[in-house]
């Protein structure tokens, strides 16, 4: 289309999962924040080592397994170097690997909180009337689309809902009530917006930059 304005949200989440475990101290199952830090065990040639977590609500610690009894040699020098001064770009790394996270417990806490990266991709034409947003999500988020759309764009949750009723407002992938969904990694959204009066003022909205 000559009149379509394409771009690219990366949603980057602001608070790690947080896994719901056992605390002894509180005697009930509660959430854990990572610490940010490491613990280190060197047992001969062997090497263990955990990234620390607190229960949020007595500051109990849960040790999460990183290295396991593993040959000092076969440990990357880097990753070594990065435990032992503990890297906070590792220990973010981690504490977002929720793929991880979910073999150590059943529930873990995703947040809403995120940051929109903003790229624009194609513009074509000087007033866009279709506008086509790609969704890049590497970590899971508890937020609704139609919450983020109406933040980001300025329009209203009820107008969106409209737009999707009326067929002017797609997702590229089947299902249902996914307005009321968090955004999936891979997801385009189609808004027709030939008959918007404020069209400019979204397609503005979409590719500003923060
Ligand atoms: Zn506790």
């Amino acid at each position: 289309m000559s009149d379509t304005l394409r771009v690219l949200w990366t949603l980057v989440p602001q608070r790690a999962p947080q896994p719901w475990l056992h605390c002894s101290h509180c005697g009930d199952s509660r959430p854990f924040e990572s610490s940010t830090k490491f613990r280190l065990n060197a047992n001969g040639k062997r090497l263990d080592a955990w990234l620390i977590y607190h229960c949020t609500a007595c500051s109990q610690t849960w040790n999460r397994p990183l290295l396991e009894r593993r040959p000092a040699a076969a440990v990357d020098p880097q990753l070594l170097a990065a435990l032992q001064q503990n890297d906070p770009h590792l220990a973010r790394h981690l504490a977002f690997d929720i793929e991880d996270l979910r073999r150590r417990s059943a529930r873990i806490e995703v947040f809403a909180e995120a940051l929109v990266r903003r790229e624009t991709l194609c513009i074509c034409g000087t007033e866009p009337r279709r506008l086509e947003i790609d969704f890049a999500v590497a970590t899971p988020l508890r937020l609704r689309l139609d919450r983020l759309l109406a933040a980001e764009l300025g329009v209203t949750r009820s107008r969106l809902h409209r737009l999707q009723n009326s067929g002017r407002l797609v997702l590229s992938a089947p299902g249902s009530r996914w307005l009321r969904k968090p955004p999936q990694d891979g997801w385009r959204i189609c808004l027709d917006l030939s008959e918007e009066r404020d069209r400019e003022a979204i397609a503005t909205a979409a590719r500003r930059s923060q």
